[in-house]
């Protein structure tokens, strides 16, 4: 008898909820799924074999990469020269993690792109900063490791300037110009490396900097969310994208700017579980191991909102009181302030809806 199976192990870097749902659309589709990750109650344990280390351990990574066909990552702040003897067995590569976790890198790379970022300079030395031009508004953003808002500042003033000036004298800056935007919006694709798949355009509200809500799709005309899709895709082109990627972009009164891009499934993109065909982590699945894609449809408009630590009770009853609002919670032990615990997704045009 033929074997036809073509189950193939992947490891996945990380074991947080993005780990989790990959692994839970790679499991579905019949594949073996080890994860890496210091906390041995990492969410993504619950579904799949773990290796319970550091993400830079080269021990470590050295046996799940003998034990996995294909290695990927849930977040882009994994030391990419430990990742590199195995290169061969990461089709997301290591140049866009190299891209995605340096500001400047990431600049230089979207305008080579041919993509609109807000006009920046780089802050090398606090020379650079003495430069900024204190009568317009900036951003002052440190190259590497930012996340949710920290690692910025705002400048509005001089006292703001003092503020930015103890980040760069720690390390390499960007400094934009602060974008007056209209909305926050992103557009999630995925490759196989020559054809890629666009889903439809997310709208993000933020409390406190942290996605509090996605609205799928953008409230955006029609002209904007397909130039914003086609943005997208140039960014997809460019990299010869394997995996799901976002790009987070803003939308000005005349433009659409890219603000980054992260090189993996992405908070913005979880109603895409409900209200597409194909989710953004099925795609990612597929994308790596280099199978073909689908293209994406839209199956109903949708809402997601956050769930942080401290939202954990409301939306245990919101879902009692919805019962057709899908609640995923990710199974972290647990529920600190502002930790993400989980999201609801709601099939509804209602955009007003919260928690
Ligand atoms: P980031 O870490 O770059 O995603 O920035 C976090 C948030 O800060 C974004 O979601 C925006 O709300 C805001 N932000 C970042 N850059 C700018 C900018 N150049 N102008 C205005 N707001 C910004």
């Amino acid at each position: 008898m033929t074997n036809l199976t073509k189950e193939k192990t992947i490891g996945i870097i990380g074991g947080g909820q993005l780990g989790q749902m990959m692994a839970i659309s790679a499991i579905y589709m019949g594949h073996k799924v080890i994860t890496l990750d210091p906390d041995p109650t990492c969410p993504a344990s619950q579904v799949a074999e773990q290796i319970v280390a550091k993400y830079d351990d080269r021990v470590a990574i050295a046996k799940l990469a003998a034990r996995s066909d294909v290695l990927t990552y849930e977040f882009e702040n994994v030391s990419a020269d430990a990742l590199a003897p195995y290169e061969d067995k990461i089709p997301q590569g290591l140049d866009l993690l190299r891209i995605s976790q340096n500001r400047i890198f990431e600049k230089e790379f979207l305008i080579k792109a041919g993509v609109k970022v807000a006009p920046y300079t780089v802050i090398n030395t606090l020379e650079d900063l003495n430069d900024l031009d204190l009568s317009k508004k900036h951003v002052v953003k440190t190259a590497t490791g930012g996340y949710d808002g920290h690692g910025q500042v705002v400048v509005k003033n001089i006292v703001d300037w003092e503020e930015a000036r103890e980040l760069a004298d720690l390390q390499p800056c960007v400094s934009e110009e602060f974008v007056s935007f209209l909305k926050e919006i992103s557009v999630i694709i995925s490759g196989n490396g020559t054809e890629f798949s666009v889903f439809p355009v997310c709208e993000n509200l933020h409390q406190n900097n942290i996605l509090d809500k996605t609205i799928m799709p953008a409230r955006i005309s029609k002209y904007l969310a397909e130039e914003a899709r086609s943005m997208a895709l140039k960014i997809a082109q460019t990299l010869k994208l394997s995996g799901t990627l976002c790009v987070e972009m803003f939308v000005t009164n005349h433009d659409i700017l890219v603000n980054e891009i992260a090189p993996r499934p992405h908070n913005s993109g979880h109603a895409t579980i409900e209200a597409c065909d194909f989710s953004q982590f099925d795609l990612h699945i597929r994308g790596i191991l280099g199978e073909p894609l689908p293209k994406v449809a839209l199956l109903s408009p949708a809402v997601m909102l956050q769930v942080l630590g401290q939202d954990l009770s409301t939306a245990q009853h919101f879902a009692t009181e919805n019962p057709s609002a899908h609640l995923h919670l990710y199974g972290k032990i647990e529920a600190k302030e502002n930790r993400k615990m989980g999201h609801v997704t709601v099939l509804t045009d209602d955009c007003a809806i919260s928690l």
